[in-house]
């Protein structure tokens, strides 16, 4: 009997796929290429995709055999999941494969900040060694606002712990006694703004949360405050961002998430005090292993006997 078909459409890490051979007929296009894509999709049993390959209604169409598309990491966006559920195709990501590594950018981001170490390393490659010009600050003592305490915020909260600052979070959605266990103090969002030297987001962008760091949470917090978004642009307004920024009003942002990316046009790589990066959360090579591992998993709970 001929082994089912499992069209990976887009780059996945390796040693994830080792062995899926064995048990099926792996073939590979490039998902980006719509036509290709097209003309693979009629003899696929399973669909293995990052964030580049669009399943949509057409991409379903075309695809009569198919019962599983599995998504090597996180986000859905790029997948049509009420035109996948009418078409009886089953549809699985990855939510834990990255969490670590957007957890680790995050402590990384924050001690950048407060250490400046992005421009003090700039500066010696531009011949300086301007000790005085870098002075920063401890995270050891300050405190730090965790918006969105699901799996990267706690990850981010027990390891912060190790730094001995004072943790607080806000989110309306986790049962009594979770932020506690972890040392971790539940406030209102007004003062999580109001207590916080830093401020680390991470909330799903949704109606209710696009937007909400904007001009009045923003007003709220210490002229002293580092924000730290490596969770999706848009939720924090990126205009009040610069507002604050140019009045002084907040002393420092980074950004791994931009409302419109590539955001290399965006008005706040203006800002000294900003430090952006290209949405690395989880561009680590564990990540795409993790991810590839369980939609490889995924298609193996799903097409074998
Ligand atoms: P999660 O669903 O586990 O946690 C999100 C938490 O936010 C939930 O506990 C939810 O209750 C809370 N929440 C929702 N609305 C809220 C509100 N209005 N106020 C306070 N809390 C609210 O998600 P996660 O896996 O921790 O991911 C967090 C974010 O990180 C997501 O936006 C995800 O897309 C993003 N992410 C970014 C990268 C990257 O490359 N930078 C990689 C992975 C994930």
């Amino acid at each position: 009997m001929a082994q089912p078909v499992v069209l990976i459409a887009d780059p996945l890490d390796a040693a994830a796929l080792e062995g899926l051979g064995a048990d099926f007929d792996v073939r590979h296009c490039d998902g980006s290429d719509r036509g290709r894509l097209l003309a693979a999709l009629p003899a696929a049993d399973a669909l293995i995709i990052r964030s580049a390959t669009r399943v949509d209604r057409e991409a379903l169409a075309a695809a009569p055999r198919l019962r599983i598309v599995a998504r090597a990491g996180v986000g859905l966006d790029n997948v049509d999941l009420a035109a996948a559920r009418e078409a009886g195709v089953e549809v699985v990501n990855a939510p834990d494969s990255n969490t670590t590594s957007v957890a680790e950018l995050t402590v990384g981001l924050i001690l950048a900040l407060l250490r400046h170490i992005p421009a003090a390393g700039a500066s010696v490659r531009a011949g300086e060694w301007n000790r005085s010009a870098f002075q920063g600050e401890e995270l050891s003592g300050k405190t730090v606002g965790i918006l969105g305490f699901g799996r990267i915020g706690r990850l981010v909260a027990r390891r912060l712990a190790a730094f001995d600052a004072r943790l607080l979070a806000h989110d309306p959605h986790v049962p009594d006694g979770v932020a506690e266990e972890l040392g971790v103090e539940p406030v209102r969002f007004d003062a999580l703004m109001r207590r916080s030297d830093v401020l680390t987001v991470h909330l799903p962008r949704t109606p209710a949360t696009t937007g909400i760091i904007g001009t009045a949470a923003l007003a709220m917090a210490k002229p002293t405050l580092r924000l730290v978004n490596t969770s999706r642009g848009g939720i924090v307004d990126e205009s009040a961002l610069e507002t604050a920024l140019k009045d002084k009003r907040v002393a420092g942002a980074a950004l791994d998430v931009f409302a419109v990316e590539p955001a290399t046009h965006n008005g706040l790589l203006a800002y000294d005090n900003v430090l952006p990066t290209p949405h690395i959360g989880a561009g680590t090579r564990d990540a795409q292993y993790r991810a590839g591992r369980d939609a490889v998993s995924a298609v193996r709970r799903a097409l074998l006997p």
